[in-house]
């Protein structure tokens, strides 16, 4: 009897490990998956959501724009007991706000959500959720993380190992040091961010304002790579193509979005003349943005924030490979539920710029955590992200 149930067991083991190692092909309506799943019955669907405002340790400035604080919109997805968290960032220049998400979160709870009474139904229930307006990106992504943050906590299991991904291949982050017209500000905080393994410096100020900033990192760090971001602020593509080889022999790595994002033609000129390679940024928020940059660019930065979140982010991942073009994970400013998300793909990534929850000085949740310079992927299931914290600081959440 004892050997029977031991056998039964390790049957019941069996179909819950096939049904993981192959969840990531099609978490939907498989019944072996349905069987990891806890309470089968369903009570529906349930999404809320809560303003929130994340404070910026440093003014931050880009090329640009420059602020103290972003909003964010934290949502949660409820189903049988269990929850999933998801997050909308909302740089001001992308357009979208705390009333923005808010109407169009109120059109998923209604005219979605109430159609589905399975949340591994993620592809039908984020295709319909994609289909209610055009943009709304970020709106979009904190319904995909809070869903794929519950599927995975129903399946027990983070989204790497559902994918199948090693989590040994993750790439070190860079840390990001924003333009700062105070010399000494641009050294302290090279000299706090001299522990990482890339320093990202955001130029497309002038060229005597890049120079500056590039000749104060190295004056404290003098051999760290570079990540730089021109955010499309440099103008003249002769001008740029320049400036990649002077930054090539800086210890500059990459080169992100010289030039205007809808000029494809002049990032191509840079991209064909710069011994590092370029990165879509601007250029390239959606998958379908893929085939227009092609040629164009050698990698793209892939951000939730941008793509709709995580299902069409891994979609990005497999054709961006299979054209042969790199990959970075970036992020905007946000906590640790957006970045923790993001960190799922980290290991099919070439370069990763996951700084955002450690750039904010209020992130009301801990997850995916960095051991020297590179990020680590837990057992923690979903997106990785314990809302521990959560419940202290709910309070501090404006409504
Ligand atoms: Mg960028």
């Amino acid at each position: 009897m004892i050997l029977c149930n031991f056998a039964d067991m390790k049957r019941r083991k069996f179909i819950l490990d096939s049904a993981l190692l192959t969840a990531g092909a099609a978490v939907s309506a498989h019944l072996p998956v349905m069987g990891a799943v806890r309470h089968v019955s369903s009570p529906g669907i349930r999404l809320e959501w809560e303003n929130f405002t994340a404070r910026m340790k440093y003014t931050f400035t880009i090329s640009g724009s420059s602020r103290t604080s972003t909003p964010i919109v934290l949502t949660r997805i409820t189903w049988n007991g269990e929850t999933g968290y998801g997050e909308a960032s909302m740089p001001p220049y992308l357009g979208e706000s705390h009333e923005s998400v808010d109407l169009f979160l109120k059109k998923v709870r209604e005219d979605v959500l109430p159609r589905f009474d399975d949340p591994f139904r993620l592809d039908a229930i984020l295709r319909e959720t994609d289909d209610i307006a055009e943009g709304n990106n970020a709106a979009k992504a904190s319904v995909d993380i809070a869903l794929h943050d519950l599927v995975g906590k129903l399946l027990g299991q983070p989204w790497w190992r559902i994918w199948g991904y090693s989590p040994e291949n993750t790439p070190c982050t860079c840390y990001t040091i924003g333009y700062d017209e105070s010399d000494d500000i641009v050294r302290q905080k090279t000299a706090e961010a001299s522990g990482s393994r890339f320093l990202k410096v955001k130029l497309g100020q002038g060229d005597a304002r890049d120079r500056r900033m590039i000749r104060l990192i190295r004056e404290v760090c003098p051999r760290t790579p570079l990540f730089i971001d021109a955010n499309q602020g440099w103008k003249d593509r002769v001008y740029a193509s320049e400036m990649a080889g002077w930054l090539a022999e800086q210890g500059a790595v990459l080169i992100e979005q010289p030039m205007a994002r809808d000029d494809i033609e002049g990032n191509g000129y840079v991209t064909s003349r710069s011994p590092i390679p370029v990165v879509a940024d601007e250029s390239c928020r959606r998958l379908k943005d893929i085939r227009n940059i092609y040629g164009a660019f050698d990698a793209i930065n892939i951000k939730l924030m941008k793509c709709t979140g995580l299902r069409e982010g891994h979609e990005m991942v497999t054709l961006a490979h299979s054209l042969g073009m790199d990959t970075m994970i970036g992020c905007m400013t946000e906590t640790s539920v957006a970045i923790s998300a993001a960190a799922q793909l980290s290991p099919k990534m070439r370069w990763a710029d996951l700084d955002g929850n450690i750039l904010i000085s209020n992130d009301p949740f801990s997850g995916m955590k960095l051991v020297d310079g590179r990020i680590t992927l837990g057992m923690l299931p979903g997106i990785g992200v314990s809302d521990r914290l959560y419940g202290s600081v709910q309070d501090n959440c404006a409504q």
